[in-house]
């Protein structure tokens, strides 16, 4: 498997006012160290505060570590390759309404290409399939607040997908969005998935994002506190539910029925596959 970007110890405070004494001076990442490979889909959850925005400013070199190494492209990223490097790379924020830059849909998506020197003809090109691959060729002259939450966020997508990055990555990007605008945005990260194989590191509260990811990285007070897959993580659900995670709904119902002396056996992680055991359950007594 072919490394995309890792951290090595990577540890990182904020400067803090000089009021405060040294010893409340608190990292905001802690000796954090993970590897991500190509073709992967890693969720990053934690609560608020636990350090995933500033692990995702580190990996695009808006922040450099306060002592720890961060590589991207097997390369240790420095000042003098960040250009470069952030030019493999997307990011899509949290907020859908602060992203734009462009007047209609099609200039914004065309911005960063601008910027970087790219011909014309390649740049109208490439607008159109970003567009395609986000479904949003239908609004390619519409002015960018006018739209959905869902839509902002799948255009914002669309910016960073015109740049053909080797990793995108989602800055809780789906957070401010209605269920629908979630949906729209989580359709579209499933299809780049599976069609051109795009690395996603995804910030994410959501459970259903979660669930769709190959592997799970838990971050708790600047440190990773587990990694693994959606199942594994969930089966250690005590130890979520005390850093303030919630657990997947079926999870809850599965423990709250064993508790109630029902002889559920599955760990079940999505309604679907609760139902399916109840339903044999109910035609087996
Ligand atoms: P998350 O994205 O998980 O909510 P952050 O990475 O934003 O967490 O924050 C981690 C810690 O760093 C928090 O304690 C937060 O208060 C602090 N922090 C974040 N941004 C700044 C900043 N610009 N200046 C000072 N402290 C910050
Ligand atoms: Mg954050």
């Amino acid at each position: 498997m072919k490394e995309i970007a890792s951290m090595h110890h990577v540890t990182f405070s904020y400067e803090l006012a000089e009021e405060e004494p040294p010893d409340v001076q608190s990292k905001a990442l802690d000796d954090v160290s993970f590897t991500l490979y190509e073709g992967e889909w890693l969720a990053v959850v934690g609560h608020n505060g636990s350090g995933k925005s500033t692990l995702a400013k580190l990996l695009i070199g808006l922040l450099f570590p306060s002592s720890g190494e961060v590589n991207l492209f097997l390369e240790h990223l420095t000042e003098d390759n960040l250009w470069e490097t952030r030019s493999r790379m997307g990011i899509v924020f949290q907020n859908p309404d602060n992203q734009f830059v462009g007047s209609t849909v099609q200039d914004d998506v065309a911005f960063a290409l601008e910027n970087n020197g790219v011909p014309h003809e390649v740049m109208v090109k490439r607008v159109h399939e970003a567009l395609e691959q986000v479904k949003m060729t239908d609004y390619i002259n519409h002015e960018p607040h006018h739209l959905s939450g869902g839509q902002k966020q799948r255009v914002g997508i669309a910016g960073a997908l015109a740049l053909q990055p080797e990793l995108l990555i989602l800055d809780e990007a789906t957070s401010m969005l209605d269920p629908q605008g979630r949906e729209e945005v989580i359709e579209i990260v499933k299809k780049l998935r599976s069609e051109i194989g795009l690395t996603v590191l995804s910030i994410t509260h959501d459970l259903e994002e979660v669930l769709l990811a190959d592997r799970v990285l838990v971050m708790n007070e600047g440190k990773v506190l587990m990694t693994g897959t959606p199942e594994e993580i969930f089966q250690k659900g005590a130890e979520l539910e005390s850093i303030g995670l919630d657990l997947p709904f079926a999870l809850r119902v599965s423990e709250f029925l064993r508790e109630a002396d029902v002889d559920i056996q599955g760990n079940h992680m999505t309604e679907e596959e609760l139902v399916n055991e109840l339903w044999t359950f109910h035609f087996s007594k």
